[in-house]
């Protein structure tokens, strides 16, 4: 048996503004917290390969590898698109991850960490542009007021909407990088959370009823593929209520998961991924694109993290079984700031 150890994360409410950059946060949903605040990957950069629209920020983990300078503060973003329709069978191309790494001496931030200070000044006006809804790179302004930054047309004409209309002609300064959610962010962006990480208990605990356990897991997911299901002929919902059949994969999932129920997300660098079910043979982890070095597992999101984000459940929101990351083992220097990683989806299928 493996004696190395899991980390788990679960997710806590917290106030936006202890998720600043400046506290290097690993957290969920909002906007991103970026590490490097200038060289920000490009909007074309983070636009679903599948319908073009932008990803939207689904989390970041905050890890750090303690014997590598380079990599004193260490995050990896994950960007997911919104619509389900991009969402494919154990595909994922819906989805991206970035990996970013500063030394301690580095022009963004102090030496020494800061104080949870709420009125601290942190300026911000050097550095990229943020879109206004979305918090990534913002290459446009509004034409009439020139304040406020958008990543794309869509998110612009959202705003619109959403009531930069009404303030628009009475804004007199440009609206600071911010990176609170705005009332017409909130409408397209994941809810905000803290993800705490802490380790995983050893052992599975005495009292676990393996059998409830998996027969809660496995109504989640049918939950999931079943959804709302108003406008559904009767067909169909035979076709989305049918159980999803019990492998063994799944059994030892289950049986993983019950330690901590509420688990988002598994940490373990260099470990192995708890697979959600069988189908995970011929994986094929191209190697790094920057220093052509192995990758490695690093860590996963597990399911339980659509309860939390309210992405809704019906047919077309999206949807995992585990997302699967692995990244250059040397976490390599060369290529851009945000380099881009290696996940993997795998659904439970029918
Ligand atoms: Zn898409
Ligand atoms: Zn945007
Ligand atoms: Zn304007
Ligand atoms: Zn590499």
């Amino acid at each position: 048996m493996s004696s190395s150890k899991v980390d788990i994360g679960f997710l806590e409410d917290k106030n936006s503004w202890l998720l600043h950059p400046r506290f290097f946060p690993s957290k969920v949903g909002g906007k991103p917290a970026w590490l490097d605040l200038q060289n920000l990957p490009l909007p074309t950069k983070l636009t679903c390969k599948i319908c073009n629209d932008p990803l939207i920020f689904l989390c970041q983990i905050y890890a750090p590898y303690e014997e590598s300078k380079d990599c004193f503060h260490r995050t990896i973003f994950i960007f997911i698109c919104k619509n389900g329709s991009c969402c494919k069978t154990n595909t994922s191309e819906n989805i991206l991850v970035l990996r970013c790494q500063l030394t301690r001496e580095n022009i963004f931030y102090e030496t020494e960490p800061y104080k949870e200070n709420e009125n601290e000044e942190f300026s911000m006006d050097n550095w990229s542009k943020l879109c206004n809804i979305c918090g990534i790179k913002a290459p446009s302004h509004c034409s009439k007021c020139k304040k406020t930054y958008y990543c794309s047309r869509k998110h612009q004409i959202l705003d619109w909407q959403k009531g930069h209309k009404e303030i628009c002609s009475q804004l007199n300064n440009p609206i600071q990088n911010n990176f609170l959610v705005t009332e017409a962010g909130k409408s397209i962006l994941f809810k905000e959370w803290e993800l705490v990480v802490d380790e995983e208990d050893d052992e599975d605990s005495p009292n676990t009823n393996i059998d409830i356990e998996m027969e809660k897991l496995n109504k989640l997911m049918q939950e999931k593929k079943a959804g709302t299901l108003s406008n559904v002929s009767e067909n169909e919902l035979e076709q989305y209520a049918t159980p999803i059949p019990v492998d063994k994969v799944f059994k030892k999932f289950s049986k993983r998961v019950a330690r901590h129920p509420d688990q988002v997300l598994r940490y373990e660098r260099g470990g192995v991924p708890l697979w959600i079910t069988g189908n995970c043979d011929n994986i094929n982890v191209p190697n790094c694109p920057y220093c052509n070095g192995e990758r490695q597992f690093e860590l996963q999101v597990m399911p339980q993290l659509l309860n939390f984000i309210n992405v809704g459940i019906d047919l077309n929101s999206i949807d995992w079984g585990v997302l699967v990351v692995y990244t250059c083992k040397k976490s390599c220097n060369a290529g851009p700031a945000y380099k881009e990683e290696f996940i993997l989806k795998q659904d439970l299928t029918n």
